[in-house]
């Protein structure tokens, strides 16, 4: 049946309607606009006050409700899926951690499974985010490090035998790593320079190889220095490369999003939430690849106090990038839509209301309170 969202302001994100309709018809958006007719035998939606938008996607997400990507479990993969679209993610790619080749397998196998039969109420998983392993030891964060090394291993071109790799963060100035890249892009995965120390030429010459995309820009990667501008350099001066940013206000100074933003463009930031396990629950301790964490008052560390992941929520990334950085609404959605779709190469279905598009859509209040999330055409979530 034919459905229409009425009365709403559209983002697409490119452009802004004050007041116009989405028709959708068999889960995909017909067309977009004001003055749209839906003709008869149809259900409205009505949208007034609210603001109609493409649904989050999540490119960078390790768990949320109690669930992790390393469970290696259908169920894990389900339950984020099932949580996420409470909080306007319709799509989203489970990513791991850098741990055994068995234990990576177990959870792209797990991550495939759920993409054969997925749930109708929840997020859909795009494919994996592998972080790690092949990254460098000095940045690694709370990556294991036991299970740190490099490509030579060979084992990564199992990761992507079931053809559902999105992306991979590596660490490019290390020789041995360097394959992976041109491999990543030509299996359709984003090439992800990430936990790395790559000088500002390393990066250059990596962009050559085909790199096109940062994990968590700033952290756990060599700084910008006025004589060395480094990782960060090297990520924000190239147009070719998606810069990631998490906008939790705990991983980066307000600030520094605001530089992100600046340099890159809303079409190259790329706003995600590294969230963990403990994202949705309450303040306690959780596991992360095997490792204790605590989450407390907004922010996830190991024992020694070293950030491990969030516990945003997308939603509240693209309020606070409002507030970090001043930028309009239509702007900021763009940074957890299109952007993020664009990044992974799913933008021809994903990230914008555009006919032809899923219907992924999420209705916000004007201060970017999620009211409903639909997946594939069908109301999965209202508040
Ligand atoms: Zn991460």
């Amino acid at each position: 049946m034919k459905k229409v969202i009425k009365n709403g302001k559209v983002v697409t994100p490119l452009e802004v309607f004050e007041q116009a309709e989405v028709l959708i018809e068999d889960g995909k958006i017909a067309a977009v606009g004001p003055g749209v007719s839906a003709g008869e035998q149809c259900e409205v939606i009505d949208a007034s006050g609210l603001i109609v938008a493409p649904g989050y996607i999540d490119v960078h997400v390790h768990g949320s409700a109690g669930h992790d990507t390393m469970d290696g479990t259908v169920e894990a993969i389900a339950g984020m899926a099932k949580f996420f679209v409470t909080r306007g993610v319709t799509s989203f790619c489970p990513t791991t951690l850098t741990a055994s080749a068995e234990a990576i397998m177990a959870s792209v196998k797990a991550v495939h499974e759920y993409q054969q039969n997925p749930s109708p109420d929840a997020a859909r998983p795009l494919g994996v985010h592998l972080e790690g392993p092949y990254i460098e030891k000095s940045k690694k964060g709370a990556q294991p490090e036991q299970y740190v090394r490099t490509a030579k291993a060979g084992d990564y071109k199992d990761f992507f035998s079931l053809g559902n790799i999105k992306a991979i963060t590596l660490a490019p100035e290390i020789e041995e790593n360097k394959e992976v890249i041109a491999y990543a892009r030509s299996r359709g995965a984003a090439a992800v320079v990430g936990h790395s120390d790559a000088s500002y030429e390393e990066v250059a010459e990596a962009v050559k190889l085909g790199l096109n995309h940062a994990t968590h820009t700033f952290n756990q990667m060599g700084p910008l220095h006025h004589r060395k501008p480094g990782t960060v350099g090297g990520v924000l001066l190239h147009d070719e490369i998606y810069a990631e940013f998490i906008s939790d206000g705990v991983h980066l100074h307000p600030a520094t999003v605001d530089l992100i933003v600046r340099l890159k463009g809303p079409d190259r930031a790329v706003a995600i939430t590294d969230a963990i396990s403990g994202a949705g629950m309450p303040d306690g301790e959780y596991e992360l690849g095997g490792q204790k964490i605590v989450v407390k008052e907004g922010a996830v560390r190991l024992a020694d106090g070293t950030l491990a992941g969030s516990c945003l929520t997308m939603d509240r990334a693209v309020r606070n990038i409002a507030k970090f950085t001043g930028r309009p609404v239509s702007q900021c959605i763009q940074m957890a839509t299109l952007t993020p779709a664009r990044s992974i190469g799913v933008s021809d279905r994903k990230g914008s209301l555009e006919a032809g598009k899923d219907a992924d859509v999420v209705l916000l209040s004007p201060e970017l309170e999620v009211k409903a999330t639909m997946v594939m055409g069908e109301v999965v979530y209202r508040a």
